[in-house]
């Protein structure tokens, strides 16, 4: 797939990628084998009916392609940009055994691109095709369902509610709905106009959406239920930052991944200066942490200006949690890596701002819990690491704000939602899905989460009216 080029995009906010021509995608999905057995299907947390979609692109039945993936997926141009497809379709995908599986996600981008410059994304039939595989008491009730938090697990729970009948109304903390496909993952991979997009079609099925509004502090379930919501899917993602508990953190220049993407993001400081809210950006960046989130704070900050942004980070390469395209990207775009080190003090000047980082060298040893090898400190391996701006981008938990106020809802030891596959917790009548169960993970597994939750709510529902 064509690519903005590195030395060009390291200036904008512009996306990397530009997508398949239409030549390019029926060129592509003529290499897949429709397979009956299809492995890829199975690799997919949503289901998608993969050479189904594919075998429409072959055809150039671009809209018929798009109507199959929107049986399954409700966003489809978001998954198509960032869904990790190299460790989940494409990598249950029998070709991957010869070396090259077929690029599902591009082609997935590739048929919602088409659809929403076509006209073609918000069709009202879509929604009817839906209803007809309703449940038989669903259909034109008028039962409440509050979702909490419009993340992917929120909209996929909320779209797959309301094409079933219900009344669903999502709450959202923050002034914009779309989770952290909205304050965390930058413009260059996933644009603004594209969250809007899928989120209208979700508005079109009838979803309402109240922003501003942090459920726990306006109000509380009880209060919900008071309201008559008889359903409950909590689905508040991990917005609570860790640190590393180092001396220093609290300096001036020293940022949560979460706060400082945020400010980029919600706060359009990658808009500079057509909104006046810049961040302060260092001349030398230091970004701790090597997941998905630490790559974005490394290469949004190179476009924010910064001379030198480097990854540290305690194992090595093989152990990074990113995906793959994106250290390929970060590395063309001048990143640099200082690996196997941990950072164990940040210095500061007199007037309270960063100015430098003690860091030590490791070595790895057999593998931890994590499957991963563990870094171990090589003894008299200090050295300081001149920095002026330092992202910290080690993790994310669960918020306790609404759970401290259901205090009958079982958590796990990391604070998070206990909930079964189904997304069923200690609650009956609230169910849960996305980060909040799971910690930090990916947006295909919360919307894989969101629509198995939808389900046990229709059942729930169901049985509740039988009763
Ligand atoms: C910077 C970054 C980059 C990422 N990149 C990728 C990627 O490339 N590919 C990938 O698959 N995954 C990626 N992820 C992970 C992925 O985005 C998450 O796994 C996914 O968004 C989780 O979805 P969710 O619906 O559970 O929660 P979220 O997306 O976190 O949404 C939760 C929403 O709930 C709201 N909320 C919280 N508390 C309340 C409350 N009390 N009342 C009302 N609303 C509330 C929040 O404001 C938020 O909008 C990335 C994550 C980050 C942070
Ligand atoms: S496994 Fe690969 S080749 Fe087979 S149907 Fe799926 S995408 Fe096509």
């Amino acid at each position: 797939m064509k690519e903005q080029n590195p030395q060009e995009r390291i200036n904008n906010f512009n996306e990397v990628a530009l997508g398949y021509t239409p030549e390019q995608a029926i060129l592509e999905a003529k290499r897949c084998l429709g397979c009956k057995n299809a492995g890829c299907i199975q690799g997919c947390p949503v289901e998608i009916d993969i050479p189904g979609f594919i075998a429409e692109i072959k055809k150039g039945s671009f809209d018929k392609a798009y109507q199959v993936l929107k049986e399954k997926n409700n966003l489809p141009a978001v998954c198509g940009r960032v869904c990790p497809q190299e460790t989940q379709c494409e990598k249950a995908c029998v070709l991957a055994k010869k070396g090259k599986p077929i690029a599902v996600g591009s082609l997935e981008r590739f048929v919602a691109d088409w659809a929403i410059s076509h006209g073609v994304s918000e069709r009202p039939e879509q929604k009817f095709k839906e209803l007809e595989r309703n449940t038989q008491y669903a259909i034109g009730n008028t039962k409440k369902i509050a979702i909490i938090g419009s993340g992917p697990a929120g909209l996929t729970a909320a779209a797959d509610l309301a094409k079933t009948g219900y009344q669903v109304i999502i709450f959202e903390s923050l002034h914009a709905v779309g989770g952290v496909l909205r304050y965390g993952i930058p413009e260059f991979r996933l644009p603004k106009e594209i969250v809007d997009t899928e989120v209208g079609y979700i508005e079109k099925l009838g979803v309402k959406m109240e922003v501003n509004a942090v459920i726990g502090r306006i109000k509380t379930i009880d209060q919900l239920r008071v309201e008559g919501f008889k359903a409950f899917f909590i689905a508040t993602g991990a917005g609570l930052p860790y640190f590393l508990g180092i001396k220093g953190e609290n300096l001036n220049g020293v940022y949560s991944a979460n706060e400082f993407l945020t400010r980029v993001n919600l706060m359009n400081a990658y808009r500079f200066p057509d909104y006046d809210t810049p961040v302060n950006i260092g001349r030398k960046v230091a970004v701790i942490g090597a997941g998905n989130v630490a790559l974005d704070s490394a290469r949004v900050s190179r476009r924010l200006g910064a001379g030198e942004v480097t990854i540290v980070y305690r194992r090595s390469e093989s152990e990074m949690p990113a995906r793959f395209e994106e250290i390929k990207h970060a590395r063309e775009e001048g990143i640099k890596f200082e690996l196997l080190t941990s950072p164990i003090k940040i210095y500061g000047y007199e007037n309270g701002w960063v100015r430098a980082m003690r860091c030590l060298r490791n070595r790895l040893a057999e593998p931890d819990a994590s499957g991963r090898r563990r870094p171990v400190a090589i003894p008299d391996s200090e050295f300081d690491f001149d920095c002026d701006l330092v992202v910290v981008a080690v993790g994310q938990g669960p918020n306790p704000l609404l759970l401290s106020t259901i205090p009958e809802l079982k958590l796990n030891k990391r604070g998070n939602i206990e909930a079964d596959p189904e997304g069923r917790t200690s609650v009956p009548d609230i169910f849960a899905g996305g980060d909040i169960v799971t910690g930090a993970a990916t947006v295909i597994e919360a919307m894989g989460m969101g629509k198995r939750a939808a389900r046990a709510i229709d059942n729930y529902l169901t049985k509740l009216i039988n009763c």
